[in-house]
């Protein structure tokens, strides 16, 4: 076998669920090395994440309420119960004691609790409308420090290498020992796996994630024979700046007041959901979706608050994109999360030995057919301490396999090629397996993806490089997305069938 290296435990991702395990790792004095294909630390949805942090403040039942109504039937109320009871002392001991996060409010009377839609109380804890960035930052520096753990950057993981069903470890594409890039990859043996590479925003042409989300763990989680779960449920954000190149505007200025206007300057929501502008966000995707067909264009009419004052760095983001927000922002849904992923249970245990998955990349089964906003941080926390600790506390040792042979033996791409099967991609699940789906579009967007993934693993058997794998997993995600949404006929939250019998529950376009 060729040389490797070996850890306790490996995290594949340096969002808040990679931070989070490979901290609780480290806590119970596992050795943890963290792969990141970032080059940090903006390349992860977490730093990113604006509206905040859910909590419980006094009613851990009221936020269960809130997150099993979101999640139109499909949440399993009993990881909820994880979720809700584990909240305020993994906001308490990370967040606030451990991070010092300067959440709004923390240094006055009390927190200043935000209110965002479909929630049925003021619980979010945010620091401006940039909460993730507030919160990555200062954990990326804690776990820099950690003596027990090391941050590998701008190093992907392109397989996982299992022995008869028990993953042993990734291959990754920069060797941890000399810090080179590794051609053919470099073996990485763990005691535990755990993958936390967050979403999936570039299978769509328009998406809030941040490039690169490719939705690798899914995948090699999938190409490995881990179980994958609900990956119909992916989410469109209502409210993102219309343009080909979108930013979120997050729910938080709909929960401070802001409505959303149709072309001839009707607001619209009131006729969708008794909720309007706070119903759950694939209502108001739907409509905002519907009124943009019918009449042009849906903009977000931010006169009724002190949008500069209370969003400074949303209004900033407009300013510096030429977006004259006093007007009313266009706004037009677009990919935004995915809830399914890799199925694990309470303890973030996927179903192959020694293999986790946490944070977006997971289906926990919190979110159902349809997150709740500001519940992805929450659980990416939750889970990736309950995963971090139970992988540490297992105290299993790296068992070194034979990996996968991967070939480099022609490392140039014809040129433009992951650019033109990544346009092919992208068409084929916003026609086919955006907003709105049919039997018939699935089987189509079904054949294109597998035509596509053929002609990528033709390539994937002489080259290793990043890009090709990127493709190649968004190729396996895109084709279990479809087929998962053509075998569920039931609409549920954003998975909206337009074939099926059972009545919608908005009113035609044009209201
Ligand atoms: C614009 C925006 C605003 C949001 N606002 C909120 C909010 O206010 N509240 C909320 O709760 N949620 C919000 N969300 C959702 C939330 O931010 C994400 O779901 C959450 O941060 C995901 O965390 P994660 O750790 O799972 O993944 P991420 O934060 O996306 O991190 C994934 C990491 O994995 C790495 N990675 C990926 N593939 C590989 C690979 N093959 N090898 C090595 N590394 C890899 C990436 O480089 C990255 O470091 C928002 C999302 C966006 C995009």
């Amino acid at each position: 076998m060729t040389d490797y290296a070996t850890t306790d435990v490996l995290v594949v991702g340096s969002g808040i669920a990679g931070c989070a395990a490979a901290l609780a790792a480290a806590r119970e004095g596992a050795d943890v090395l963290v792969a990141t294909k970032a080059e940090r630390p903006a390349d992860a949805s977490t730093d990113w994440a604006q509206g905040g942090i859910a909590t419980t403040r006094d009613s851990p039942e009221s936020l269960k309420r809130d997150v099993l109504a979101a999640g139109d039937g499909e949440a399993d109320p009993d990881t909820v119960d994880v979720l809700v009871e584990d909240a305020a002392d993994a906001v308490e001991d990370v967040l606030v004691d451990t991070l010092d996060v300067s959440f709004d409010g923390g240094d006055g009377e009390g927190f200043d609790y935000a209110q965002e839609a479909a929630h049925s109380e003021a619980r979010i804890l945010h620091v401006d409308a940039a909460t993730g960035h507030h919160i990555l930052r200062p954990f990326l520096r804690l776990l820099d420090d950690h003596e027990n753990v090391r941050i590998l950057e701008d190093a992907a993981a392109l397989d996982l290498i299992t022995d008869e069903g028990l993953v042993t470890g990734a291959l990754l594409d920069r060797d941890p020992e000399t810090g080179e890039r590794a051609g053919t990859g470099a073996p990485v043996f763990a005691g535990s796996t755990v993958l936390a590479t967050g979403g999936i925003g570039d299978l769509y042409r328009r998406s809030t994630n941040p490039a690169g989300s490719t939705g690798d763990g899914v995948a090699m989680a999938a190409l490995a024979g881990a179980d994958v779960e609900d990956v119909e449920y992916v989410q469109f954000h209502p409210t993102a700046y219309d343009d080909e190149d979108p930013f979120l505007v997050s729910e938080a200025v709909r929960g401070e007041g802001a409505v959303l206007r149709n072309a001839d300057g009707e607001r619209f929501m009131p006729e969708y959901h008794e909720d309007a502008e706070l119903a759950p966000r694939d209502v108001v995707a739907r409509a905002v979706a519907a009124e943009r067909d019918a009449t042009g264009e849906v903009r977000l009419d931010v006169s009724p608050l002190d949008f500069a004052g209370e969003f400074p760095g949303l209004a900033e983001t407009c300013e510096d994109r030429g977006v004259d927000w006093e007007a009313g922002i266009p706004v037009a849904p677009c990919e935004h999360f995915l809830c399914g992923g890799v199925a694990v249970d309470t303890e973030g245990r996927a179903s192959l030995d020694r293999l986790f998955a946490v944070g977006e990349c997971a289906r926990t089964g919190v979110h159902g057919a349809n997150r709740l906003a500001s519940t992805s941080l929450l659980e990416g926390l939750v889970w990736g301490l309950r995963a971090g600790e139970t992988a540490a506390s297992d105290g299993r040792e790296a068992e070194p396999s034979e990996p996968p042979e991967l070939r480099d033996r022609d490392p140039d791409l014809p040129s433009g090629f992951a650019d033109e099967k990544f346009r092919r991609l992208r068409r084929v699940m916003d026609e086919y397996v955006g907003l709105h789906r049919s039997g018939s579009d699935l089987e189509r967007a079904q054949g294109v993806l597998r035509r596509l993934k053929g002609e990528v693993d033709a390539y994937v058997r002489t080259r290793t490089s990043r890009d090709l794998y990127q493709l190649r997993n968004a190729a396996v995600v895109g084709l279990l997305v479809a087929r998962a949404a053509s075998e569920n006929p039931e609409s549920a939250g954003c998975h909206h069938r337009t074939d099926e019998a059972a009545v919608e529950e908005a009113p035609d376009a044009g209201h």
